[in-house]
């Protein structure tokens, strides 16, 4: 689900999966460790696995915020 790409998924199909994603991590109890640990990764080693963290898309795995 948290996934930026996954195989043979079209793109309305990702769109929608990946705002179900963003919506569960709304109510995460973790959310905030969750977007740390990945600046922390991005910091660490530059990018790190891309997809949904703390209901935040990062589509290449850099510490940026998708347009989403
Ligand atoms: S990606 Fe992070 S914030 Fe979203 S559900 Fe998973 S642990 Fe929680």
């Amino acid at each position: 689900m948290w996934d930026y790409n996954v195989e043979h998924e079209k793109k309305p199909e990702q769109q929608a999966r990946l705002q179900e994603a963003r919506t569960l991590c709304i109510s995460c109890p973790l959310r905030i460790e969750c977007e740390r640990y990945h600046l922390a990764l991005a910091d660490e080693f530059g990018r790190c696995p891309p997809g949904v963290w703390g209901g935040r898309v990062f589509p290449d795995g850099r510490a940026q915020q998708a347009a989403a």
